[in-house]
């Protein structure tokens, strides 16, 4: 009944862990999920107030262009500049997005043929392979490993993948191994898209979501990064905003234009109100992310401390709300906790092949929840 391409998804890995949280949740356990990669702080109120003042415009009731209005480009463009001292022409370096979700999903129809290559991280979001099966492509997955500081090793990368190669995606700070990259990183990837002819897609969803300092880069502060691709970027979780569905593509415009090419033909933009709302967000205070950094923080230093208490060997991350632990065998570990200790972490694995030596936590609880997942864990031993 179904078509190949859906036959040819890879399996959904998680299904074993929704089962058993489902079970587990039926027989009246108290679970702490620490699995959902979905902030449970709210979308700041002020970002809200303007969005309930533009859904009352009858203005904002009509499709909306699917570049998005001019005045959020002008305010992603602004965001851009004063965040990454990047700047954009917002007339022809921008285009809203769904969320950065549905960029990813559509870019490789514009620009992959049936065979060609797609180069996606091991771990990684698992859009980017599904995406490249639905335009018929061809995943080869790079290994994130951790004595690579997670970063992909470009020139392992064979030949004959390289000719057919059209579209390399990648994502610092990274999820699901909470990485970052430096800049001589993104210099790398200029180059190596440069020398290969291959569009760069950099998925910079949690760029804001950082720690002890740390300020993250966009991909287009790199030199020559303009030439070679484009950053999507999301309001999701920089605002809370999961649920709102607003992002951006920005940088080369040809490139911008294949994707909207695509878009124009998919959906219809997004729903004006909610473009007024990101405006607010984009333009207005900023202290609301360093608001929701501050919790992170000690979120993580709750889980990080406890786990390290307990015998595990687990790293702070500097960004992300995502903590990266290595285990012997993560199905079994995921399984586990939450059989015996009523806690849901995602196991590696779903993420890719390379992830498997690993358990995701997200650190998307409160520090009493944390605190209580890490007393659970510590009751039923290593
Ligand atoms: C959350 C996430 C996204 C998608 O977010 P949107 O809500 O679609 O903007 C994209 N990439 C990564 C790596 C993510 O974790």
């Amino acid at each position: 009944m179904y078509s190949q391409r859906l036959e040819n998804l890879p399996p959904y890995l998680f299904a074993r862990i929704d089962a058993l949280k489902a079970q587990k949740r039926k027989e009246g356990v108290d679970v702490i999920d620490l699995g959902v990669g979905d902030p449970d702080l709210p979308t700041p109120g002020h970002i809200v107030d303007a969005m309930v003042n533009a859904v009352k415009d009858p203005k904002n009731h009509h499709y909306p262009a699917y570049e998005g209005m001019a005045a959020y480009r002008e305010a992603v463009a602004g965001w851009y500049n004063t965040r990454f001292s990047v700047s954009l022409d917002p007339a022809e370096e921008v285009v809203a997005l769904m969320g950065s979700k549905d960029g990813i999903a559509h870019i490789p129809e514009a620009f992959v043929n049936p065979g060609e290559y797609v180069l996606v991280p091991d771990p990684g979001y698992p859009v980017y392979s599904t995406s490249t099966l639905f335009a018929e492509g061809r995943v080869h997955l790079m290994p994130l490993l951790e004595e690579n500081n997670f970063l992909p090793l470009l020139e392992d990368i064979p030949g004959d993948v390289l000719e057919r190669a059209k579209l390399l995606f990648f994502n610092y700070p990274n999820n699901p191994t909470a990485a970052t990259a430096p800049m001589s990183f993104f210099d790398e990837v200029v180059a190596f898209a440069r020398e290969h002819d291959i569009v760069v897609v950099h998925d910079n969803a949690y760029s804001e979501i950082t720690f002890d300092g740390y300020r993250a880069p966009s991909f287009l502060e790199a030199d020559g990064a303009r030439e070679v691709g484009v950053e999507m970027h999301s309001l999701s979780k920089t605002y809370n905003m999961t649920g709102w569905r607003i992002g951006m593509a920005v940088g080369n415009k040809e490139v911008l234009s294949g994707l909207g090419r695509v878009k124009s033909n998919v959906d219809s933009g997004v729903f004006d109100a909610v473009q007024h709302a990101a405006i607010t967000a984009l333009s207005g205070p900023q202290q609301c992310i360093a608001d929701a950094c501050t919790v992170y923080q000690e979120r993580r230093d709750a889980l990080v401390r406890g786990l390290s208490d307990l015998g595990y060997d687990v790293q702070a991350p500097k960004a992300t709300f995502y903590v990266w632990m290595p285990v012997d065998d993560c199905m079994a570990t995921a399984a586990r906790f939450l059989d015996e200790a009523g806690v849901v972490v995602t196991p590696g694995v779903g993420f890719g092949e390379s992830g498997a030596g690993y358990v995701r936590f997200a650190i998307t609880r409160s520090v009493e929840r944390i605190q209580e997942a890490v007393e659970r864990i510590g009751r039923i031993g290593a």
